[in-house]
């Protein structure tokens, strides 16, 4: 597992923080609360990798982890319900859009969507953007554990079918970090974004 390796390289809020614009980046991103750094911690097999991210004053940045010279996981911003002033997040907002627009080394983008609570405002947001840019999309459909068997497959196909009409391309998976379920299938999808 390749992402055993990732290490924590930097934060940034604004373009020139960020390392330059080489190799492969992979971003995910979610509404607060979607399980995003559970995932983080699940996928590199690292407990606290993703706490970082949670540290007071870095949770409006973007964060970096280094897996190797060319490859990188990026944590970004929980969008949502941050309580935040207006000009502030205006700021990341801003932040954000242009680093999902012009950044060069953007392999593709992880959607995290809590399972119980599918395909909200913003999920369609992003959505919207990564099928009007080409940018190759994975949705996580996170805390699976939470649904029964079928419940659960249900909402998968639900989902896959909402993607296929509306978003197509973008691809879906159910996924537990308490039950580590479907970290194999996510990795996967990482390994052929990140060319490994
Ligand atoms: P983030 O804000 O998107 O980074 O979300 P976190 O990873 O911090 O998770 C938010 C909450 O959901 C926490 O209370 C987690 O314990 C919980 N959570 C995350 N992943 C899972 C999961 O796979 N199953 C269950 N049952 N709870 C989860």
């Amino acid at each position: 597992n390749p992402y055993r390796r990732a290490q924590f390289l930097t934060s940034a809020n604004a373009p020139q923080h960020l390392p330059p614009d080489e190799g492969f980046e992979v971003a995910f991103a979610g509404r607060s609360n979607a399980g995003k750094s559970s995932a983080l911690n699940v996928i590199t097999d690292q407990k606290g990798l993703a706490r970082i991210s949670k540290t007071p004053g870095r949770t409006q940045l973007i964060n970096l982890f280094e897996i190797d010279a060319e490859r990188r996981l990026v944590d970004l911003p929980g969008y949502g319900y941050a309580k935040v002033p207006e000009a502030v997040k205006r700021h990341w907002q801003q932040f954000l859009e242009r680093y999902l627009r012009e950044r060069q080394c953007l392999t593709g983008l992880i959607l995290l969507v809590d399972v119980r609570h599918p395909l909200k405002e913003f999920d369609r947001q992003m959505l919207a953007w990564c099928a009007a840019s080409g940018m190759p999309t994975h949705v996580l459909l996170t805390k699976a554990d939470k649904l029964k068997r079928g419940p659960a497959a249900s909402t998968l196909q639900q989902v896959r079918r909402t993607l296929d009409a509306e978003y197509p391309g973008a691809t879906v998976q159910l996924f537990s970090a308490l039950k580590r379920q479907g970290v194999d299938e996510v990795r996967e999808v990482l390994d052929r974004w990140m060319k490994l």
